[in-house]
């Protein structure tokens, strides 16, 4: 057994370390370099730089510091920061694995990170034959047939693929009206099909948080241009009857979109191509283990059937007979360009690297991993906290609140205690079918120990609510902050650093 009083203590110390630190250090006439005083009359700014470029922004207040100051101010902001490097992100959804250090290594290699993106296409072989060969490989992995990888996001792959659907749908003559949408969906469903020019029927999913077939029967008709699913849903359960579902939207012409952001728990086992999908998204920054979070570059492969290739965004990338990759931009039905050049290479780059380190049978090994600890942690917390639906757990589990609100606490309370414990909370309140939820999602990358670190910590705030609910309304005790105004971070965010009033007139 873990001793989850010992980890506070570790976290504390940690944060003391870095106790008593103030934001502004500038003092007048410091610098971070030194250059010996020149011996030449100093050319006028105009003379080195071309006016327009010049800034006339006010630079007054800047602070003035020492190199080591420099160093330490930003190497102690990224001990603040909570990453996967530095301990478990159980954040449901949005599988927070640990970004190997092979991926980088790859993407960091100068023949791949310089490559200049309006480089001739002689120059860039590698290049295409590197993305070819992910494209290649993301269609074995999901059962499609074709690929692009110029979406930067999951959302952005959505509204690729609904706009093929669209083209497809246009071209028989009629794009039709209406998506339908289960109500367990991602926010980027609905928002992606409205985007695309269609209304979204929500259908209400079956008491046990799966796809109601009756009910898809119902609305399938003439006037539906297709069905978005997620599988696993995003409850974390299996979507049993998924084929049945696609050969009834596929036998009145609609079309089959998965959101395949939960394909965690199917990578090497099952393909979304073998279930009926005609069109589908990867997240590789979810799945393939490339960085992601705070607006970072990221890459969403939109995935189709032979059916729908014709629609692809331009330039796909074609194997010709010599043996070389090439840029096709003959592309008549294309929907076009949605990105500019060809998406984010470098996360190309890391995906493959992910792929290739792992091989077939270590992909289905992460994937086993990854469904063996969702179900682990459901286990160890089921008699602790509630669970809403009740299907087998694929790679993330949904608890509730419902035991804890007996004493008064919600789910977010519950989030902000964990990080007394040292973890980054997990998803709070999503899905929406599921009130008060909290979706722990561990992935493969959390050894046994780790596990039970978490799983002892959930337990003793179970107990907390029970014997001290105060205390836990009132968490985080341990953390550099207390509890924030989330509304008010959410509506005046700051952004940036700014010179403050005092910081000015020390420099005056
Ligand atoms: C994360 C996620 C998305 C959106 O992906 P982004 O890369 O954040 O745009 C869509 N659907 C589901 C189920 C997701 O978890």
């Amino acid at each position: 057994m873990s001793n989850p009083n010992a980890r506070i203590k570790k976290v504390k110390t940690h944060i003391s370390q870095n106790e008593g630190l103030i934001f502004e250090k500038s003092r007048t006439g410091t610098r971070a370099f030194h250059l010996p005083v020149a011996d030449v009359p100093a050319p006028a700014a105009e003379e080195l730089v071309p006016a327009h470029l010049l800034r006339h922004d006010d630079l007054e207040g800047l602070p003035e510091v020492s190199e080591p100051e420099v160093v330490r101010h930003y190497t102690r902001l990224s001990t603040w920061n909570y990453g996967t490097d530095t301990g478990m992100f159980p954040l449901g959804s949005c599988t927070m694995k640990y970004n190997p250090k092979f991926n980088e290594w790859a993407a960091r290699l100068p023949a791949i990170a310089r490559t200049h993106p309006l480089a001739p296409e002689a120059a860039i072989r590698g290049n295409l034959r590197l993305i070819k060969e992910l494209e290649d490989s993301l269609c074995e992995i999901t059962g499609l047939d074709a690929c692009s990888l110029q979406p930067t996001a999951g959302a952005h792959g959505e509204l690729t693929g609904v706009m093929m659907i669209r083209a497809a749908l246009e071209e028989r003559g009629d794009p039709r009206k209406y998506i339908l949408i289960p109500d367990a969906a991602h926010g980027t469903n609905p928002a992606s099909a409205v985007m695309c020019g269609y209304k979204v029927i929500t259908l209400i999913s079956k008491p046990n948080g799966l796809l109601d077939l009756e009910a898809l029967d119902k609305a399938m008709d003439d006037s539906v241009a297709g069905l978005m699913i997620t599988n696993p849903n995003t409850l974390g359960i299996f979507e049993e009857d998924i084929a049945k579902a696609c050969e009834l939207i596929h036998s009145r012409g609609g079309y089959v979109y998965m959101d395949g952001a939960n394909m965690n728990a199917l990578v090497g086992v099952a393909r979304p191509g073998d279930m009926g999908a005609d069109v589908m998204h990867l997240n590789l920054h979810k799945t393939f283990s490339t960085p992601h979070g705070g607006g970072g570059p990221g890459c969403g492969p939109v995935l189709v059937k032979k059916e729908l290739e014709p629609y692809l965004p331009f330039p796909t990338i074609k194997r010709n007979p010599d043996g070389h990759s090439s840029f096709d931009y003959d592309r008549p039905k294309s929907i076009g360009r949605v990105k500019a050049f060809y998406g984010n290479y470098g996360m190309m780059v890391r995906a493959l690297a992910y792929i290739r380190a792992l091989g077939p049978d270590g992909l289905r090994m992460a994937t086993e991993i990854a469904v063996l600890n969702a179900n682990y942690v459901r286990h160890h917390l089921e008699n602790d906290y509630d669970i809403p639906f009740d299907g087998p757990a694929m790679h993330e589990v949904v608890f509730n609140d419902k035991k804890q609100q007996a004493f008064g606490i919600r789910n977010g309370d519950i989030a902000k205690r964990l990080i007394d414990y040292g973890f980054h909370p997990p998803t709070m309140s999503f899905p929406l079918v599921a009130p008060g939820a909290i979706m722990i999602e561990p992935t493969e990358s959390e050894s046994r120990e780790e596990l039970d670190f978490f799983i002892d910590a959930m337990k003793s705030i179970a107990r907390e609510c029970e014997e001290n609910p105060d205390f836990v309304k009132a968490a985080p005790h341990n953390a550099r902050l207390g509890r924030l105004d989330e509304t008010a971070a959410a509506r005046n965010p700051v952004l940036r650093w700014k010179p403050t009033e005092v910081a000015k007139a020390a420099a005056k």
